[in-house]
């Protein structure tokens, strides 16, 4: 049965809460998986169109069913079809762990005693992105808590502090952030340091929910964590990135949240959220949650490719939370953007010390903890073409995502090229003999799919970073 449409030509109103925990279930309990409606909803989605949470919740009532393959086959063609087989890396920095929240599921959270409080001096994060710059990285996101020490003016120099580090051939070309949502006058500060993305996750959507893990601090205040990216878009920041820790309420809820929340930035600023993180719940210390809402493999298997199709045009962000088994496999449906070589202990990037000695001040357990070498030797390996590419942030084309998803042709002409010079420059710098035989293997194949005179300049370009020369682009 179709439930009542949604009103999406009636403009949101910014800044207002939009979140009807009523009308989510009501899509969830009305809507009966058919296998007509359900291969519509697939096609619909694969003629580029943003689902809306009726039909989301059609792909949601169709898992456990003989459609679910159908579900999954169709995230990856359109993966195939729209993306390419290009994979974005990068790596999280955490500046600082002090916070003044409650969070039950966080090792950051104000009662945890046994976390150790540290914020990385000015040097520190200097021999910190170094590290990071000599393992090949080019983009990182930084992490803080939320605490009355990393105002947006210090996020801001962190920022400004990063881009000028460089080290050989190393820097970092793209800085996104996550942290703390801010006022506008805030947003402003930190997107005048040139970021890239700012996320700020909502946990868990649903409003009782968010009351069970929020119990001190600021956060605890579900609507202005809800409307922070709106506060971002009236500040200029129009690069936002939108998520929900899966394990706190029931996940079919969150992915229709998601839906609800990206059609809300859509009405409200014609612009979607550039990403979407689905994280899970993970090991923390003193973590103090039960396993009710607790995401299973099998099911985070499913709200993947529900995702992919549900908002075709963001790019989908999958951390080293989940083990390299799991990421190879979700990796099919239509992730874009995975960390490499990530190490969570304040620190550890630059002193292996400080992940050896377990000094107590990670924010949770990461389950995949290959270097970045190794991520790439097996990106390689299963044909995808790694990419440091950060060339539309840095041409001021905003929102790159939604580019190589609407503009016909982009993809070969820019996105293709430009990660297989991103990886030109990472076999010549950083890469081992096996991966770098590996990585020129797959770049000659991905040569061959570009049109001419694509290819030419770009064979000219990838001489040239052989001769020396660093971040070309087009
Ligand atoms: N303090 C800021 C905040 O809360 O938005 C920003 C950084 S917080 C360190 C980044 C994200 O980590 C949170 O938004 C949450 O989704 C995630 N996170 C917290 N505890 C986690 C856990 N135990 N397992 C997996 N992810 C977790
Ligand atoms: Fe602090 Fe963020 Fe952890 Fe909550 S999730 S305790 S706000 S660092």
């Amino acid at each position: 049965m179709r439930f009542k449409p949604e009103k999406l030509s009636i403009p949101d109103q910014r800044m207002k809460p939009f979140i009807d925990p009523d009308e989510i279930w009501r899509f969830i309990n009305n809507t009966k998986p058919d296998k007509q409606r359900v291969r519509d909803v697939i096609a619909r989605s694969l003629d580029k169109n943003r689902l809306t949470m009726e039909e989301t919740a059609v792909l949601v009532n169709s898992m456990g069913t003989d459609l679910e393959d159908e579900i999954r086959h169709g995230a990856k063609e359109l993966k195939e079809k729209v993306y390419g087989n290009r994979i974005v890396l990068f790596a999280p920095l955490y500046v600082g762990n002090k916070c003044t929240n409650n969070c039950q599921y966080c090792g950051f959270r104000i009662s945890n005693k046994e976390a150790v409080r540290k914020t990385l001096t000015d040097d520190e994060i200097v021999r910190e992105v170094e590290a990071l710059e000599d393992n090949g990285q080019k983009r990182l996101i930084l992490v803080y808590g939320e605490h009355p020490e990393y105002s947006p003016e210090y996020i801001a120099h962190t920022v400004r502090l990063v881009y000028n580090i460089k080290k050989d051939h190393g820097e970092i070309r793209r800085v996104n952030i996550n942290a703390a949502p801010l006022d506008i006058e805030g947003f402003r500060t930190v997107g005048e340091a040139g970021i890239g993305t700012y996320q700020v996750f909502q946990e868990t959507y649903h409003p009782e929910a968010y009351k069970w893990y929020h119990l001190g601090g600021k956060k605890k205040d579900y609507e202005w964590r809800l409307t922070a990216l709106d506060r971002a878009q009236e500040a200029g920041i129009d690069d936002v990135g939108i998520g929900a820790l899966f394990g706190l309420y029931d996940w079919r809820f969150e992915v229709l949240a998601l839906v609800r929340h990206t059609n809300h930035l859509e009405a409200c600023y014609n612009v979607g959220p550039h990403t979407i993180s689905f994280p899970r719940i993970k090991d923390a210390l003193s973590l103090n949650i039960d396993g009710r809402y607790q995401v299973s493999d099998d099911d985070f298997k499913k709200l993947v490719p529900i995702l992919r199709l549900a908002v075709p045009y963001t790019g989908m962000i999958l951390t080293a939370r989940e083990t390299p088994d799991v990421r190879r496999e979700v990796l099919q449906y239509g992730v874009s953007q995975i960390d490499g070589g990530t190490k969570l202990e304040l620190g550890s990037y630059s002193d292996s010390r400080n992940e050896e000695q377990n000094l107590n001040r990670e924010q949770f357990k990461i389950n995949d903890s290959r270097s970045l070498s190794e991520v790439i030797d097996e990106l390689l390996e299963n044909d995808y073409i790694p990419s440091f590419c950060t060339s539309c942030y840095r041409m001021g084309r905003t929102g790159e995502h939604f580019m190589e998803f609407s503009v016909p042709g982009f993809i070969k002409r820019f996105c293709t090229p430009n990660a297989i010079l991103t990886l030109s420059e990472y076999i010549c710098d950083y890469a081992t003999e096996p991966v770098a035989e590996k990585g020129w293997k797959v770049i000659e194949k991905n040569l061959k799919t570009l049109d001419e005179s694509v290819e030419k300049s770009t064979r000219e370009k990838i001489e040239r970073i052989k001769n020396g020369e660093r971040d070309l682009y087009f």
